[in-house]
């Protein structure tokens, strides 16, 4: 990353509080040491003469973070959404999921399909990734490897899967541990910004001894983790035969603590909780939601009580979980978390009452959740506020205009509805421009 200083000139939005976005029409934003130095209206003195790339007429907005993506699974994006109705919750992984994976042993498949979702990504406005790999260590550090020579930040998982696997995708408890150990060793500190993240795939893909394996690898290697959690019914239903000793789906990771008190811990989708389960995800303070509104609404039929969680101060940010959603654009996830909040309050608070007062989630809540939610899963990021990482997406959204004279307001809240990479011209990570 660079440490160049440099000053981009446009319209920059961001939102610092979930509340409200805040808008500065042909402002300056200052990069420093990688950072946020500035932002404001006028240009101070002690810049001039620094390096100024003038974006006159185009949006400035923070980079977003897409903390649930399965990187393997961008090949087969756009199909199974439509299943047999007689279904189950494994019908769709052992399909199409497991399959493709199985496919990663093949380093010279993994090459391909690596390049081409790193390609993809780059187009688009994530500049920070939680992403799950496959079981296979070689294949998993060379997506490490790629996406650090494309100036992502990131955190990557091997999987772990001991159990309820198919066949060629498949690891003894002793290999799922040797090999992850190997993986951290090697992978730790070798890239300033791609680092490993423990990644069993879920509690019925992971025997007790496994997470056992894993709670001590994480508080050798200190490093954070990530899984599902309540994400379809009848899963919860199959965790619950698996495991008779938990009370609810979140105890089976946090008796190995990995629910995000011990080390950071991201938990995709969360769409079902018990009162006892949202109870002790509040308490957590180092668990993020990882919220997949598109995916929640195909694989369960139901979307997620994410204003709760904000409400109760989790963590949220979200996640493309491709290929259960078929996008990498997060302008469409957050129109789709806008969505999936008005599913949660038709179905679950509204009642039979039509004259409801309408509390589902807001454009700038939505947004939030999309840059500085997940964003600080990486401390200061996805704002432009003093200090935070200089990731930084501008947008040129010509193409989206009408003819009358929009807001910033209007353009930013058509740029979400609408937008997708055509509209992206320059991108910047950690200072660095990457696009
Ligand atoms: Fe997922």
């Amino acid at each position: 990353m660079s440490n160049e200083k440099y000053i981009l000139k446009g319209t920059i939005i961001h939102t610092p509080t979930p509340s409200a976005f805040e808008i500065i029409e042909d402002g300056y934003l200052v990069c420093s040491n990688q950072t946020v130095e500035y932002l404001g209206e006028s240009l101070p003195e002690k810049y001039q003469g620094e390096r100024l790339i003038d974006y006159t007429g185009k949006l400035i907005i923070p980079g977003m973070a897409d903390i649930h993506i399965h990187a393997p699974q961008y090949g087969f994006r756009g199909l199974g959404m439509e299943l047999d109705p007689d279904s189950t919750w494994t019908t769709w992984f052992e399909t199409y999921s497991l399959p493709e994976e199985r496919r990663y042993a093949d380093l010279e498949y993994a090459d391909k399909a690596y390049d081409k979702l790193i390609s993809d990504l780059l187009k688009t406005s994530t500049t920070r990734l939680c992403l799950f790999g496959t079981i296979h260590r070689e294949a998993t550090e060379l997506l490490m490897k790629k996406l650090d020579a494309a100036g992502f930040a990131a955190f990557v998982g091997k999987l772990n899967m001991d159990r309820n696997s198919v066949e060629g995708l498949e690891e003894t408890t002793e290999e799922s541990l040797e090999e992850t150990r190997q993986w951290l060793e090697e992978t730790a500190t070798l890239y300033d910004h791609v680092k490993p993240m423990i990644t069993p795939r879920y509690i019925p893909s992971c025997t007790d001894a496994c997470m056992e394996g894993l709670e001590r690898l994480i508080r050798e290697f200190r490093v954070p983790v990530q899984s599902h959690l309540s994400e379809a019914l009848d899963e919860i239903e199959w965790v619950k035969s698996l495991k008779p000793e938990i009370d609810f789906y979140a105890q089976g990771y946090d008796m190995y603590h990995m629910l995000g008190d011990e080390v950071p811990s991201v938990m995709a989708h969360c769409v079902y909780p018990t009162d006892e389960e949202f109870a002790l995800m509040t308490q957590r303070k180092n668990l993020w939601v990882a919220h997949c509104p598109q995916s929640n609404l195909h694989s369960t039929g139901f979307a997620a009580p994410i204003r709760r969680y904000l409400q109760a101060g989790v963590h949220v940010g979200l996640g493309s979980d491709m290929a259960g959603s078929n996008v990498l654009n997060m302008f469409r996830i957050i129109a789709d978390t806008m969505l999936a909040g008005k599913v949660y309050w038709a179905c679950k608070e509204r009642g039979d009452d039509p004259y409801a007062k309408k509390t589902y989630i807001t454009i700038s809540e939505a947004f939030y959740l999309a840059t500085k939610g997940g964003g600080s899963l990486w401390g200061n990021a996805g704002s432009f506020e003093e200090g935070f990482a200089f990731d930084a997406v501008v947008i040129d959204d010509t193409s989206l205009a009408d003819f009358n004279k929009r807001t910033a307001r209007q353009r930013i809240e058509r740029v979400i509805q609408l937008a997708d990479d055509r509209n992206i011209v320059a991108k910047y990570i950690g200072g660095k421009q990457v696009l």
